[in-house]
């Protein structure tokens, strides 16, 4: 079949430590991958310089994956255009409050055939409907795209501890080619035909985190925090099935997509740290995201807001009362030690 060149578009910790893998892996399957990847950045100067340019000179991003490097073969491209030019499989890897302003400069500009995988973890609302990321990068760009999600703290996998990822693609071949792509011994890839499951497992955990993180910051212990989790992962598989039917309930608590994401993601993912410090500070997400992350961001907090918006919409925001719950504590002041009293 033919050869991939593949492109990154994203490069922030997660995007880093991703290109870091591909890049790896590409070098040692050329005869199936082109042996270059770029790196889309959204530029920004660090110290002084452009951070593309402190990236290519010493292989590493500074910023947002400190103190690893990335092999010489990941080139940092702040032009999204020329980041992407000849690529024919796309890696999205960026926030997703990014994603649909990123896709705009995209269109149009996507030749046919080219493949899509979405990293992404967080779902899009808009006008009473809500999308996973897959989605809406295939309908705006036209083209075929996948997912992978997992258990996947970026700094964890950048150092090549071992994990697993599920990649959802319905195209076997196509799986077959991006499991090539990110598989290494440390980092185990499971392909499963549930691209709706695997995508929803990694947007909807980041609001049991943040109330994960909630509970430790209260320091009410681990069966609390059990609890919170089993609670939670209830609400995502019910959720799922209500407004995606079709979606495999198993992909919830057999996948890394599922389960484990939540776990790992409730016991020290951002969304948790963050939200500890929200009770232990007494500060704004905004404020914490701003002074603890330095440029990364949090997805949990808006996904609890989109959700419910989503959910409100149709009257059925009582039905997931922790999302709720998260979003109450987030933008309504609402005091998470009443917690027990909502859920
Ligand atoms: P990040 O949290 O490190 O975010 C910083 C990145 O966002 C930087 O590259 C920055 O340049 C970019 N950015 C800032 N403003 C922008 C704008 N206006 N337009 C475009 N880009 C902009 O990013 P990340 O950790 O790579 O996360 C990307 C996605 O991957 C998220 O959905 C996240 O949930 C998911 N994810 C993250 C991890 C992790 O451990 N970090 C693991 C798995 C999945
Ligand atoms: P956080 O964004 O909460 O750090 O979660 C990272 C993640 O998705 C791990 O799989
Ligand atoms: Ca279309």
């Amino acid at each position: 079949s033919q050869k991939w060149k593949v492109a990154l578009v994203g490069s922030g910790n997660w995007g880093s430590a991703i290109a870091r893998l591909v890049g790896k892996n590409i070098k040692e399957r050329s005869d199936q991958f082109d042996p270059e990847v770029k790196m889309w950045c959204y530029e920004e100067d660090f110290e002084g310089r452009k951070l593309t340019e402190v990236i290519n000179e010493k292989h590493e991003n500074v910023k947002y994956l400190p103190g690893v490097d990335l092999g010489d073969n990941v080139v940092a491209e702040p032009d999204l255009a020329k980041a992407i030019e000849g690529a024919n499989a796309l890696i999205f890897v960026i926030p997703h409050q990014f994603i649909a302003k990123t896709c705009e400069q995209l269109e149009g500009k996507i030749p046919k055939g080219t493949h899509g995988i979405s990293l992404i973890k967080g779902v899009d609302v808009k006008n009473g409907e809500i999308h996973i990321f897959s989605e809406v990068i295939s309908e705006k760009l036209n083209i075929e795209c996948a997912a992978l999600s997992g258990a996947n703290i970026a700094n964890e996998v950048a150092q090549d501890s071992f994990s697993e990822t599920t990649i959802g693609c319905r195209d076997i071949d196509v799986a077959k080619k991006w499991k090539a792509l990110f598989e290494t011994e440390k980092f185990r890839v499971a392909v499963s035909e549930d691209v709706v499951g695997v995508s929803l497992g990694g947007a909807l955990k980041n609001v049991v985190a943040v109330a994960a993180g909630l509970i430790d910051g209260m320091q009410w212990g681990n069966n609390a925090k059990a609890a919170i989790m089993r609670i939670g992962l209830l609400e995502m598989k019910r959720f799922a099935l209500e407004f995606f039917p079709g979606t495999q309930p198993d992909t919830f608590v057999q996948e890394s997509a599922g389960i484990a994401d939540l776990i790992t993601s409730c016991l020290g993912g951002r969304n948790h740290k963050v939200a500890a410090a929200f009770v232990t500070k007494g500060k704004s997400f905004e404020d914490l995201e701003e002074e603890m992350l330095n440029g990364q961001k949090l997805q949990g907090v808006q996904t609890a807001k989109e959700l419910y918006q989503f959910l409100k919409n149709r009257g059925r925001e009582e039905a997931y009362p922790l999302f709720t719950f998260v979003y109450r504590v987030a933008y309504e002041g609402v005091k998470p030690d009443t917690i027990t009293a909502h859920i």
